[in-house]
């Protein structure tokens, strides 16, 4: 038996995700004049003309992304396809292509694979991209989906996490917080079933966050109207973690602070009404529950007058010296340092 002298061990969770990825990636040296952007935004850009090509994978995998328990394989289908195209439109780019790679244990018959892809067509549909390609294998155990989606975009319109400024507004399409309340109520249905089978979940007037959950959306037609109302965001991310998460990413990328209204964050009544009932901060839900595929970005100040009075878009706060650091101000106007796990009382 060899002997070792250096028998230490890093767990991988001391590093998380984001600290594993910057471990793995922080030597890269990109060697082709095509690679424009490598890893650390939403999507690569890759090309050397004025349009490039825009490139992102997500990994859904059974038991950590998802519970076929509640989510029907049709609805998957659609949120694998929608989850990374909205990393194409956080670019500010239009998706055209994905592979898709999935793998199957021998649980799954012919008819449950074909309701998967029927989710996955219907989703092409929508976001106007064809299926390429992708990779089929068998699985030890449960279900993997891995999507790659390809995109383009003018090199001029593409929309980094690093173009904040000082000054500039910070944007978040829709609403927040509403696909975490969705999946605590399946989780809670779910168990409630598992101790009884003879009890249907009961989901009636729960239809909005439901749906947020097993049905996200990505939000096509906030690029449409950034476009339509000539606006080029500074800086853009989706929200896959969390609001909190996002910003510290945004932050981070364009050296700069945040000041977040805590009155000012979109969020859907029933939102607010399971977490109440689930006795939740619903402030946390909004800045914490992830899962969102809303756009977060941010604006110049002179182009506040063009989305004033859209619904779709909400201004939540604005950027700061990257020395005041991160602030959310709360309703009683107290100041808070945000935490991308909640947040720490400061001052006031
Ligand atoms: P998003 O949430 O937008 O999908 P991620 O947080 O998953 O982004 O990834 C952040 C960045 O790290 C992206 O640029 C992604 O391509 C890159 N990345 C993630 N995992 C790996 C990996 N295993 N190897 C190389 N790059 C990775
Ligand atoms: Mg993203």
């Amino acid at each position: 038996m060899e002997m070792f002298e250096n028998t230490g061990r890093t767990e991988i969770s001391d590093l998380g995700e984001f600290g594993l990825i910057d471990h793995l990636t922080k030597n890269i040296e990109l060697k082709n004049s095509s690679s424009s952007k490598g890893v650390g935004d939403d999507a690569a850009v890759i090309g050397d003309g004025d349009v490039k090509t825009l490139v992102s994978t997500d990994m859904l995998l059974e038991g950590v992304h998802f519970d076929l328990s509640y989510i029907p394989l049709k609805h998957l289908g659609y949120k694998a396809v929608a989850v990374n195209v909205s990393d194409i439109y956080a670019m500010n780019g239009t998706p055209k292509q994905i592979t898709v790679s999935i793998g199957l244990s021998n649980r799954f018959s012919l008819e449950a694979v074909e309701e998967l892809y029927a989710g996955i067509y219907l989703a092409c549909e929508k976001f106007g991209v064809d299926l390429v390609g992708g990779d089929t294998s068998s699985s030890r155990q449960g279900l993997v989906i891995s999507i790659t989606a390809v995109g383009e975009a003018k090199a001029d319109k593409i929309t980094y996490r690093s173009g904040a400024q000082e000054n500039d507004l910070l944007c978040v399409s829709g609403d927040v917080g509403a696909a975490y309340m969705g999946l605590q109520l399946l989780e809670r249905e779910k168990q409630v079933y598992m101790s009884n089978p003879d009890m249907q979940p009961d989901l009636e007037g729960w239809d909005y966050i439901v749906g947020r959950q097993l049905k996200p959306e990505a939000r096509k037609d906030i690029i449409e109207l950034l476009a339509e109302k000539d606006i080029q965001p500074t800086s853009m991310i989706d929200v896959s973690d969390g609001v909190a998460s996002e910003i510290f990413h945004l932050c981070k990328h364009s050296n700069v602070g945040m000041n977040v209204f805590e009155e000012k964050l979109p969020i859907d009544h029933q939102t607010i009404q399971m977490a109440e009932e689930l006795k939740i901060d619903v402030t946390t839900v909004a800045l914490n529950g992830g899962e969102d595929y809303e756009l977060l970005f941010t604006i110049k100040q002179a182009d506040f007058e063009k989305i004033k009075d859209s619904r779709m878009v909400t201004v939540i706060g604005h950027c700061t010296a990257k020395e005041e650091g991160i602030h959310i101000i709360t309703r009683n106007n107290n100041k808070f340092t945000l935490r991308a796990q909640g947040w720490q009382h400061l001052e006031g």
